[in-house]
């Protein structure tokens, strides 16, 4: 499956630093940055440094370094946010929508931390 990365999405110009963002959390392998439009008290993107379209593309192709390190990221988030389940936080949903049944909007990978509230069934009904 070929994945064509347009370097000219939105997430790519915030990694390049020509769009300002609010980071919580970089390392060599991820940036973390707030939702513009957030859906919870905690909303927070995690994306790869790498040029990566969706999770699966992530999946198939990146290093395992890259995975691993992307993957660590995510916790750090969590432990960050004050999220994780347990004695600190009570818990988050992992987001990352692909393609156009996932409704993707920036093609970039990022998985959404969303936490703070309850935040109901995963998924509602459309019929
Ligand atoms: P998705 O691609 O998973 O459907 O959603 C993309 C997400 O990126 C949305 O939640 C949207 O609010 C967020 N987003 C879009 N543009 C920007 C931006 O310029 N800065 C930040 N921080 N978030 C953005």
């Amino acid at each position: 499956m070929p994945y064509t990365y347009d370097d000219q999405n939105i997430f790519a110009k915030i990694l390049r630093g020509e769009i300002p963002n609010d980071t919580v959390y970089e390392d060599d392998y991820a940036l973390a940055f707030r939702d513009i439009q957030p859906q919870a008290p905690v909303h927070v993107l995690v994306i790869p440094k790498g040029p990566y379209v969706t999770y699966d593309h992530f999946a198939n192709a990146a290093t395992d370094a890259e995975i691993v390190g992307y993957m660590r990221a995510i916790g750090k988030v969590c432990t960050m946010m004050g999220v994780e389940p347990g004695e600190a936080g009570q818990g988050f949903r992992a987001i990352s929508n692909a393609g156009t049944h996932g409704v993707q909007e920036v093609f970039h990978l990022h998985t959404h931390i969303l936490g703070g509230r309850p935040l109901g069934r995963m998924l509602q009904r459309a019929d």
